[in-house]
Order: structure tokens, then C-alpha cells, then sequence
């Protein structure tokens, strides 16, 4: 299936599973957004939202943030990830918007980016929702999803690199809409830690499920008494394997006298063989 086909089939099931795909921020205008995009780096959007309305509260407008200091912005945030920096930010932002722009937020992602803490994933997101200009920002989710469904190369090793494929692939209109089905999908069931590829829409269409699908099945009848592992190529147990990196650059367990990765656990008959994952 080539890449373009693979794209049409995972967003076409993803529509049908994410009807609204749109950021789970909670913001009232465009100054609320970038507050709390800025906020959301390194952090879920779920604590970003418990604490922006005391927040907003405190200081609903870039021009009541300009006139304060971070360390009045500090307590209000101090239970999100770096919260001195963003304090800074925050306040750093504020003055810049209201000297430069009269408090209003700029639309392109190159003004966005010249704003303390916004960098360029953070200026496409609010770009994309606040402006609907046409951007794709790449987070931990789009990455580790847009690599495992296969809408990128192998090459696609960096955010900018899986940016530059999939506005290749896609046309400008779609790009946003692509972003939050990306995100809400990782988050949801295309998680870093336990993929639920049993229930996923898209996995008729996803490299990652195809590849866990070619694992060899579980050895039955296996003795762990004879040792941890089993090679099944020389058909001997074994307790210290040996470590190779496979041609697609994954840690692989190894029989030690052989070299075969056609290895399985003696305990469970599972294969020790991993496919090829994206979490960063
Ligand atoms: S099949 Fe699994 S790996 Fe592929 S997109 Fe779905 S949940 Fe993710």
C-alpha cells in the first residue's frame, strides 16, 4: 500500500472515530490560546486546563499579564512542568504583544515564533486553530502515530522531518484537520506505552500492527527450567543472550551461539523478537 493510499484509509477511519478532531485546550480567545498552548509543552492538556481558569481569572487579558511579574504568574502555574520558565513567558509575551502588536496575537507562525516560548510546533497549533492557517505542528503523538501508521519513511527520524512528508502528502486544507486526529488518536489508543491495535480503526492500513502481525507465534511446551530462553534455530536453552541491532535499528535479543534472533521467553513462549516503535 503505497503512502498516499495508507493516509486516505487511516484519516478516512479515524473521521469515523473522531468526528470534532479539534484541540481539548479551554481558551476564550486568541491571547487565552497561546497562554495555554504555551503552557501545554511538556505537559497534558488535561492539567493545562485545571489550571488556566484561575489564571485567566487573575489575568484575563494580555494587557492585565503585561502589567504583572512572573512571579505573580508563578503560584497560579506552579503545578504544571516548568514553571518558572513559563512564568517568564508568559509575562515576556504579554509585553511583547501589547509594545509591538497592540495586544492583539499575529497570525503567522513567523511573528508567533518571535514571542518568548513559542516555538515553532507551539506557533503552528496556534496558528492552525486561532487563524485556521493552513500548519502542521508535529508533538510527541503525531510523531510516534505518523510513523507507525507508515504516512512517513523510515527517514522521517525528526519532527521536522515527519512535518515535511506529510505536508507533502496532504494538501494545506487538511493539514490541521490531520494534526488533532494525529494527536487524539495517540492519545487515546495509539498510546506510547500499550497501543490497543485490537480495537484500532486504522490498523487495516498501519505498518506497525503489520509488523507485530509477521511476529512468530508463541512456542508452546517450552521448559524454563532448561533456561530463560530458547533459540529455535539451534534448539538448545540458554540463560545470557547476546544483543544485536536488527536492519531496521532495533535492540534484538540473540542466541549466543548462533546468532538468531528467532528467539522465544522458555516462561511464556513468546517470541524476545520487537518491532519497531516511535516513542520519543
Ligand atoms: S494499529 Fe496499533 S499501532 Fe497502528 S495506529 Fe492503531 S493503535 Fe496505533
Amino acid at each position: 500500500m503505497s503512502r498516499r493510499r495508507r493516509a486516505e484509509c487511516a484519516f478516512d477511519a479515524l473521521r469515523e472515530v473522531i468526528p470534532a478532531p479539534e484541540t481539548e485546550l479551554e481558551y476564550q480567545d486568541h491571547w487565552q490560546l497561546l497562554v495555554a498552548v504555551i503552557l501545554s509543552a511538556q505537559c497534558t492538556d488535561a492539567r493545562v486546563n485545571q489550571v488556566t481558569p484561575s489564571l485567566f481569572e487573575r489575568f484575563p487579558t494580555v494587557h492585565d499579564m503585561a502589567k504583572v511579574s512572573p512571579e505573580d504568574v508563578f503560584p497560579l502555574i506552579q503545578s504544571i512542568s516548568y514553571p518558572n520558565n513559563k512564568s517568564k513567558h508568559l509575562v515576556g509575551s504579554a509585553n511583547l504583544l501589547v509594545d509591538e502588536y497592540e495586544g492583539e496575537v499575529p497570525q503567522t507562525v513567523d511573528e508567533l515564533v518571535r514571542l518568548p516560548g513559542v516555538g515553532r510546533k507551539t506557533a503552528q497549533v496556534v496558528a492552525s486553530v486561532a487563524f485556521n492557517v493552513p500548519a502542521f505542528a508535529v508533538d510527541t503523538h503525531v510523531f510516534r502515530v505518523a510513523n507507525r501508521l507508515g504516512l512517513v519513511t523510515e527517514k522521517a527520524n525528526t519532527p521536522d522531518k515527519v512535518e515535511r512528508q506529510i505536508k507533502r502528502l496532504l494538501p494545506p486544507e487538511e493539514w490541521g484537520e490531520a494534526h488533532h486526529l494525529l494527536i487524539l488518536h495517540g492519545r487515546y489508543t495509539c498510546t506510547a506505552r500499550s497501543p490497543e491495535c485490537g480495537i484500532c480503526v486504522a490498523s487495516a492500513c498501519c505498518v506497525y500492527k503489520e509488523a507485530l502481525d509477521r511476529l512468530p507465534a508463541p512456542m508452546p511446551g517450552l521448559l524454563p527450567s532448561k533456561g530463560k530462553y530458547y533459540c529455535a534455530t539451534r534448539k538448545h536453552y540458554f540463560d545470557e543472550p547476546d544483543r544485536v541491532t536488527d536492519r531496521r535499528g532495533v535492540d534484538q535479543i540473540s542466541c549466543p551461539k548462533c546468532g538468531s534472533m528467532n528467539v522465544f521467553l522458555s516462561k511464556t513462549g513468546e517470541t524476545t523478537k520487537q518491532v519497531k516503535d516511535f516513542r520519543v
